[in-house]
């Protein structure tokens, strides 16, 4: 649906079209006269004026422009409409170009006056067929609670309505009662919320927002206004940096970086494709993923060069799953112990492989330094505390690498850093002490997590609540709410978590 004042819509066409807010002085403006300079007085002043003074009347006949612009709009069905009562209750006074076009069209108008309290258009209001059958259920639903003088009219719509043998099938069946039958059989058998080993993406996600991650996770509730071709562009550009940054890849002496990405966008293509109608709308994203990647490489070539770290190694996967380059990894203590499965982006090791920096890849995103006060940054801190364990490596930081515009955030080893001059600037160097302190801290987040996770305890109490998150029509979150709910979560941190 689009809203829009008449002056903009002049261009336009649409299908339906509604008018509304058709009053007596509204629509059209009630125009009058200066009081202190008529419009004669006008008149007479400007005579010879290169710039003569404007009159008010004309402009009466722009807002009859204006309503014959907002009726025109319409290809196929136009609501004039109007509210009943004005804000204080009183009836309104609808304008009078509502009377010219009933005495243009008489009778052949429909005339409507919405019941609000009644979610089903009643019988001569429907006019399309899916809107026929809404009004005939609606009507049997509702048995009694209508005006009994509808009865004989509704009875005659309704045998004409299921006279048509496709909507009779489509009435039969919405009546038909649903039998409710609990098909998942980890869910009847119970364990489907056991967690074997919880992964920091999903442990993040509960810690942003429990409701969002029942949604997203365990509902599997689809967010139809989800742009798959962007989640597709984001596997391919991740796909594309780890081969590139691959430390065993062959490289080919002949093929320059740009020949590199063109192959390599195409062969990602071919596993993600784009859910694009029109192939100008493909190409559109093909040179987008192109211009981002050369410009990313170009920019983080030159700071490889220039600095002392290289990538080690790429998606660095840890689990108990097949295929895996290290091993589930453990935290917590024989009582409360959890294990965790994961996959970091980018691991880069400084020269003397001792110092570790794990890099996580995002379109476009900056690290929230408050995130690891509150547990919403996870996967970072459990990255290093798998790479230290597994790789032998100290950890020196976890950043977020955003593709689109080149930059680093994310939190570092003041000492560690120290040793590399200007390398890892930034607001959040924390001294060796705090940075361990923070490492620590998202292992027993994620214990806390993964024991809510189990026992099921989802409240809408967000740590993060996304602007655009897809289920806040699910969650009901009353928004000004939001400070009030992390003030309470950050005293009850206060307490332990
Ligand atoms: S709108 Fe906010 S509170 Fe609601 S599910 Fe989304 S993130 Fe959670």
């Amino acid at each position: 649906m689009q809203v829009y004042d008449v002056s903009l819509a002049r261009q336009k066409e649409y299908r339906v079209v509604f008018v509304a807010g058709l009053l007596e002085k509204v629509f059209p403006l009630q125009v009058r006269e200066d009081s202190l300079l008529s419009d004669w007085e006008r008149k007479l002043m400007s005579a010879g004026l290169t710039h003569p003074l404007a009159e008010r009347l004309p402009r009466q006949s722009i807002e009859r422009l204006f309503f014959y612009l907002a009726v025109t709009r319409a290809r196929e069905r136009l609501y004039l409409s109007y509210p009943h009562l004005d804000i204080e209750g009183k009836e309104s006074l609808p304008s009078f170009y509502l009377e010219e076009v009933r005495s243009l069209f008489g009778e052949r108008i429909t005339v409507m006056r919405q019941n609000l309290a009644r979610p089903y258009p009643a019988p001569e209001e429907a006019i399309t067929r899916r809107e026929r059958e809404v009004a005939v259920l609606g009507a049997l639903r509702h048995a009694g609670a209508e005006d009994p003088a509808a009865g004989g009219r509704f009875e005659k719509f309704a045998a004409g309505v299921c006279g048509d043998a496709q909507s009779r099938e489509r009435i039969l069946a919405a009546l038909k009662p649903i039998e409710a039958e609990l098909l998942d059989t980890r869910i009847r058998d119970g364990g489907y919320f056991e967690v074997k080993e919880a992964s920091p993406t999903r442990l993040e996600l509960y810690g942003k927002c429990p409701y969002r991650y029942f949604a997203e996770k365990i509902l599997k509730l689809q967010d139809p206004s989800g742009d798959i071709s962007a989640m597709q562009k984001g596997s391919v550009l991740h796909e594309v940096l780890q081969h590139y940054f691959d430390p065993k890849r062959k490289k080919d002496p002949r093929e320059t970086t740009e020949a590199f990405i063109r192959r390599e966008i195409e062969a990602g293509l071919e596993k993600h494709p784009l859910a694009r109608g029109e192939k100008y709308r493909e190409d559109l994203d093909r040179r987008d993923l192109f211009e981002t990647l050369v410009y990313f490489l170009e920019q983080e070539d030159r700071r490889l060069k220039a600095g002392s770290f290289r990538p080690a190694a790429v998606e660095y996967s840890f689990g108990s799953e097949p295929g895996t380059a290290g091993p589930a990894l453990e935290i917590g203590d024989k009582e409360r112990s959890l294990k965790l499965r994961g996959r970091a982006d980018r691991i880069d090791t400084d020269k003397d492989k001792k110092f570790a920096v794990v890099t996580d890849y995002k379109t476009s995103a900056r690290f929230k330094a408050g995130a690891l006060e509150l547990g919403t940054a996870l996967q970072l801190p459990l990255y290093l505390l798998a790479v230290e364990k597994h790789l032998g490596l100290t950890p020196l930081g976890g950043e977020i690498y955003s593709i689109r515009d080149c930059k680093r955030s994310g939190f570092y080893c003041e000492d560690h850093a120290a040793s590399f001059g200007k390398e890892f600037t930034g607001r959040s160097k924390l001294p060796e002490a705090e940075f361990r302190k923070i490492l620590d801290r998202a292992a027993a987040f994620a214990r806390t997590f993964a024991k809510k996770m189990v026992s099921l305890e989802i409240p809408v109490r967000p740590r993060d609540c996304e602007a655009s998150c897809p289920y806040d029509t699910v969650c009901r979150i009353e928004k000004w709410r939001l400070p009030v709910i992390l003030r309470e979560i950050r005293e009850d941190l206060k307490e332990g978590l």
